[in-house]
């Protein structure tokens, strides 16, 4: 059964946050959205933010990646993120906040460093945003 699955792991600094088997993963890499199955070449990739979705069987599971990496084997698939969240522990109004936060920077006028900071800040929050709409969407 073991080798038509992928052994994934969802790692931060501060924790794991998945760990189980999948059919097939969705990442989001950073030169465009990746599909894995069993079987894949291996790969290192760094990630942008976005959404990491887990299949296994008829279950899917979405995961918010704020960037990192990600190293595809065979039978295994490895996502070292900065910050990574489950869909249902965004905390939508932070998230509304963060964006907020982020867009006021980017409307003032800033050094190079603090723009492409808060740019990634305001992507940040729009991914989480992104993904706390869709859970949304998916229960209804
Ligand atoms: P903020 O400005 O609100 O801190 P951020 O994008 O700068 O947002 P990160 O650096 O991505 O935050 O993450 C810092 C920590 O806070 C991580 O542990 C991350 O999982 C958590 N975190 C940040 N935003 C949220 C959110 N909206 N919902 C749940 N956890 C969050």
């Amino acid at each position: 059964m073991a080798e038509n699955k992928l052994h994934v792991d969802i790692v931060t600094v501060e924790g794991r946050r998945f760990k189980g088997d999948a059919d097939f993963v969705v990442a989001p890499g950073a030169d465009g959205e990746l599909g894995i199955l069993p079987r894949h070449i291996p790969l290192l990739t760094p990630l942008k933010p976005g959404v990491v979705k887990v299949r296994n069987e008829n279950e899917e599971q979405f995961f918010f990646v704020s960037g990192g990496f990600l190293e595809v084997r065979p039978d295994e698939v490895t996502v070292l993120a900065d910050a990574a969240e489950r869909a249902e522990d965004i905390d939508e109004s932070r998230a509304e906040e963060a964006r907020r936060r982020a867009s006021d920077l980017l409307q003032q006028k800033l050094s190079n460093v603090d723009q492409a900071a808060a740019s990634v800040a305001l992507a940040r929050a729009e991914a989480r945003l992104r993904l706390a709409e869709l859970r949304r969407r998916r229960r209804t």
